[in-house]
């Protein structure tokens, strides 16, 4: 990909644009003028309605969203820049403490937008969300090869995002094969991960911390794990002394891979493992009289687009109702939300509803977000995209 310079094409923003110096988002209505002839996924400079400098970013005429900043500077976006950006983001990841798996990129908040890197012992998972960022590759890899070493990379592009960006999504390692399994450490528990299967990147690492502290209060207590996937909050709790849990997933694929954590980590024998859609089966546990001492529900996006999320709010608020019965005297809920468009306050505005249809008193243990290695920028918000609330029915 050809380095931007000073002479390169540019978008004029509105005069009315605010706030780009902040958020790195452009969208094509806040676009007064196009000069030159940018391609697309390569690199404009970015003018405010003055004419004054506003940085450079990768464009795309395609997508609504049609630019996002690189850079607030007069600096070409080169190779040395993403270097630069690699080695800060993995500086940033070693002051929070080594971790076997975790975040190294994490896009707009390491100010790499549309790049994920997930590190898995010896080897990098990528994601490409952006065609700017799928024809940066090769900076791409040169940068993490010379921070981290000489690692097998694994490219695990999202299609969705890639047909709306207009690149073919890779599902390969780019140079040098790795294995096709890996066996991470999570804490005190083991997890296997395969590289191009599963979600995100192959395992949730957004939830590790919320991992350990919901493990840390399930001692000596039966736990519900609804949205399983591969069943690494039921792996934790029954590691810290949970007496028996029961893992729920909708996909069977999900629960073999459940299947094979739990076994490695001894703890098949007090789990149960059942293929079933959660919605039907709180209810179903609700009417069989169950009760469980901690309740996960960690249910993937139920809305991608804002205009769904009455739908996905009336989602939410009854899987909430249905757990909040399932809890003993004391019992805790660990419930989140990962949708984009549902705010914090909106998250627990529906957990209080839930609350009060379900005729049920909880205190608010505590708030819950990501994981640190998936940092949020205060400027941008949409980087707060995880929210939970520890719940204790009282
Ligand atoms: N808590 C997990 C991540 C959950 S991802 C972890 O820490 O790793 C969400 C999971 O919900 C996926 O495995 C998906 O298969 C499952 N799922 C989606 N819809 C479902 C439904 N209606 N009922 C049960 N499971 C569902």
């Amino acid at each position: 990909m050809t380095p931007s310079g000073r002479s390169g094409p540019t978008i004029r923003l509105g005069r009315r644009h605010r706030g780009a110096r902040a958020h790195p988002w452009i969208y094509r209505n806040e676009i007064a003028a196009v000069e030159g002839e940018p391609d697309a996924g390569g690199i404009v400079t970015v003018r405010g309605g003055d004419g004054e400098l506003l940085g450079r970013g990768f464009y795309n005429p395609r997508t609504s969203l049609a630019c996002r900043l690189v850079t607030r500077r007069d600096e070409a976006v080169d190779a040395e820049l993403f270097f630069r950006r690699i080695q800060a983001a993995i500086d940033h990841r070693r002051s929070l403490g080594a971790r076997d798996a975790m975040r190294v990129i994490w896009s707009e908040a390491d100010g790499l937008p549309g790049l994920v890197a997930d590190r898995y012992g010896d080897v990098v998972v990528l994601q490409c969300l952006t065609l700017g960022m799928s024809r940066a590759l090769p900076w791409i890899a040169a940068g993490l090869r010379a921070t981290l070493g000489d690692l097998p990379i694994f490219l695990s592009d999202d299609p969705t995002a890639a047909r709306l960006e207009g690149f073919g999504a890779r599902q390969e390692w780019l140079d040098q094969v790795g294995p096709s399994a890996i066996e991470i450490r999570e804490g005190a528990c083991r997890f296997m991960v395969r590289p191009g299967l599963g979600h995100k990147t192959g395992f949730y690492l957004d939830q590790a911390d919320n991992r350990q502290l919901v493990a840390r209060r399930a001692v000596g207590r039966p736990v519900l794990d609804a949205f399983c996937y591969v069943g690494a909050f039921a792996v934790h709790a029954l590691h810290g002394g949970a007496t028996h849990a029961l893992l729920l997933d909708s996909s069977a694929a999900a629960l073999a891979e459940a299947q094979v954590n739990l076994e490695l980590n001894e703890l098949a024998g007090r789990a149960e493992l059942r293929q079933a859609n959660a919605f039907d089966e709180l209810r179903r546990l609700e009417g069989d009289g169950a009760r469980f001492g901690v309740v996960i529900l960690d249910p993937p996006p139920f809305t991608r687009r804002k205009e769904a999320l009455d739908a996905a709010a009336r989602g939410y608020k009854e899987i909430n109702l249905r757990a909040m019965r399932l809890l003993e005297h004391r019992g805790l809920l660990a419930t989140f939300s990962c949708s984009h468009h549902v705010s914090p306050a909106r998250f627990e505005e529906i957990c209080r509803e839930a609350a009060g249809d379900a005729g049920v008193l909880l205190r608010v243990i505590r708030s819950l977000t990501q994981s640190p290695d998936h940092p949020i920028l205060l400027t941008v918000p949409e980087t707060r995209y995880l929210k939970g609330l520890l719940l204790e029915r009282l």
